[in-house]
């Protein structure tokens, strides 16, 4: 291309003020911070000027629009986009009820509603309001918590992960933690309890096999210098077969003999009995505490059902150490966690309450027909709006509670699984499913489309079924 050629083009490109004060833009500028309005025209601008420069012939230019309004429009898309938060809701259609990747746990009515009052106002958080002087951030839900589990002491802090640490570095900096070689686990986002161990200033001693440690192999490995016996709930995996691990009540006995605390990380940490819903068998705090554990730490966002947050619950002599530990500091839980988790564990006053209102709970619990009755209407909405472009049909399938709990139960379910007649593939689908405004996102299984509506709350529906049609449409 000439340089006449080239030089016409960039002089009929509108200058930035010009876009600024097109009629489109003019219009909406008090919605939108001026800053981010400019820098958006001035790159819409750029990114054409450079097109120009580097366009090899004027073919390649030929059908761009240079018009203001044009460029206008293209700057305000740019400004949306920016002003778009980050962080944004998502339908899960999974099933998954303890997604780690979508935030694990929703809060409960009461619990959002306590977040939403505590951050608007002042609150006592660490004010005594009976005498007036300074209290503890700690104080508001040791009593529930003690009431709950049966311990004598409670703390919390910003997430399980933070507990362990913090317990393993008050009770057995410098010293020895007997752990079993069964339990040497990783969690998602590479929390695992060997690093866990060495940043937290203690000294790890493993016995046992993979699959089998004895009371013995506990008892050998104690020196003058052990100061703790540690058990970690497999939570995320299973060894099956032959297999043999040692039960909390008989690593009491054998701290107990020998004056060594016991303490188990329990992961999960679920406050009733699940296999009353037909769920299988998590190990409650309750059980822990009753067994004589010095010290037990849970999530608050597991099976728990509250917010993020590290529970530990315990001997009074150790929860106050490790409230006078610099490092709790560090790892302090915040307001709004605070109200968030004190609103879930008062619903746990009333189990029936608890189950109905809590929504992982809730959700982990919901009777068959109710997913039947869901995934039918689902289905027959779809069946009507998509005719001839998916085969759709309800089946049968499993949820997962995830979040490392459970990873053995396989709730039965009813999903509804869509098979588009095109060869587009499911893939190409789930990712526009991701790409709508309130991404959607949902399994795929042998080029079906398939959709659980455990974990879809009932005000999403509207929004689901709208999405699925609209992306099938497109597709
Ligand atoms: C999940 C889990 C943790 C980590 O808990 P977070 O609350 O995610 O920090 C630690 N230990 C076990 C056994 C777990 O299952």
């Amino acid at each position: 291309m000439d340089d006449n050629t080239r030089q016409r083009y960039l002089r009929s490109l509108p200058g930035v003020d010009q876009v600024l004060q097109s009629s489109v833009l003019l219009k909406v500028q008090v919605n939108y911070p001026q800053q981010v309005m400019n820098d958006a025209v001035r790159e819409t601008v750029s990114s054409l000027r450079t097109k120009i420069i580097q366009a090899e012939s004027e073919e390649e230019l030929l059908d761009m629009d240079f018009h203001v309004e044009t460029l206008a429009q293209k700057s305000l898309e740019m400004v949306k986009e920016t002003l778009k938060p980050n962080l944004c809701n998502v339908i899960n259609a999974t099933g998954t009820v303890l997604h780690t990747n979508l935030g694990r746990s929703l809060l409960a009515d009461k619990a959002v509603e306590a977040v939403k009052e505590v951050s608007r106002h002042y609150s006592n958080l660490e004010l005594d309001l009976s005498t007036g002087e300074r209290g503890s951030r700690y104080s508001h839900v040791e009593d529930l918590l003690c009431r709950l589990t049966g311990a004598q002491g409670a703390l919390v802090v910003n997430n399980n992960a933070g507990a362990v640490m913090l317990v393993l570095n008050t009770l057995a900096q410098g010293r020895e933690v007997i752990i079993s070689r069964g339990q040497m686990v990783e969690i998602g986002g590479s929390f695992r309890i060997p690093d866990v161990m060495i940043q937290s200033g203690a000294h790890l001693v493993e016995v046992g096999t993979t699959n089998k440690t004895h009371l013995y192999d506990y008892e050998r490995a104690i020196t003058e210098n052990t100061a703790m016996l540690l058990k970690v709930h497999t939570s995320n995996y299973h060894i099956v077969g032959f297999t043999s691990q040692v039960s909390g009540t008989e690593l009491v006995e054998l701290g107990t003999k020998y004056n060594i605390p016991v303490v188990e990380d329990l992961g999960s940490g679920v406050l009733i009995d699940l296999s009353k819903y037909g769920l299988m068998g998590e190990p409650t705090v309750q059980e822990s505490v009753k067994e004589g554990l010095e010290v037990v730490t849970f999530s608050g966002d597991k099976l728990l059902g509250g917010p993020q947050a590290g529970i530990i619950v315990g001997n009074k002599k150790s929860i106050q150490k490790i409230k006078k530990n610099q490092l709790t500091r560090a790892l302090r839980i915040d307001k709004m966690t605070l109200a968030a988790l004190e609103a879930t564990l008062q619903l746990y006053l009333d189990e029936d309450k608890a189950v109905r209102e809590i929504p992982t709970l809730n959700m982990l619990t919901l009777p068959h027909m109710v997913l039947e009755a869901r995934a039918s209407s689902l289905a027959a909405f779809l069946k009507n709006h998509l005719t001839g472009k998916a085969q759709i049909k309800v089946i049968d399938g499993f949820s997962q509670v995830g979040g490392g709990a459970l990873p053995l139960e396989n709730i039965p379910t009813k999903l509804v699984s869509l098979q588009p007649y095109r060869m587009v593939t499911t893939l190409e689908v789930t990712q526009r499913l991701r790409e709508e405004a309130v991404p959607i996102i949902a399994r795929i299984h042998k080029n079906q489309l398939l959709i659980d509506l455990r974990t879809v709350r009932e005000d999403e529906m509207p929004l689901l079924q709208d999405s699925l049609v609209r992306v099938m449409k497109k597709v």
